[in-house]
């Protein structure tokens, strides 16, 4: 079992949910988490159990970069936005320093989570 965490921008949070919606029966297999709204509207769509930080704008980013330091995250998908700029993009970029700090796996595009979601390490 891997400790996921779940991270969606706001235009990116349709593209989450049905990534998450796809792959329901793999992550149903995992301890998920996720920032705030993005856990919220995955767990709606989707029934799956996310355990909710803070909203990201609100100090999410910080609290998953804290739980990646503290060895308490496995693995991130994280969607961010490349077209808009966001009021907490000194959180994103340390969220994505700390990932890169501490060797966790990140995918930050669809295509990306699915290969990480399908990867036979995923279950090592
Ligand atoms: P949210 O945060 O899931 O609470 O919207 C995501 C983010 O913007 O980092």
């Amino acid at each position: 079992m891997k400790r996921i965490a779940l991270i969606a921008h706001d235009h990116k949070k349709a593209e989450m949910i049905a990534w998450a919606f796809e792959n329901k029966e793999i992550l149903a297999r995992h301890e998920l988490s996720g920032t705030g709204t993005t856990a919220k509207l995955v767990s709606k769509e989707t029934g799956l159990k996310v355990h909710p930080y803070l909203s990201g704008p609100l100090g999410g980013d910080q609290q998953i970069g804290a739980a990646i330091a503290e060895g308490r995250i496995d693995v991130c998908v994280f969607f961010w936005d490349p077209l808009e700029s966001q009021p907490h993009d000194p959180d994103v970029k340390a969220l994505l320093r700390i990932a890169a700090v501490y060797d966790i796996p990140i995918a930050t595009t669809k295509t990306g989570a699915e290969y990480l979601i399908h990867s036979p390490l995923l279950e090592d």
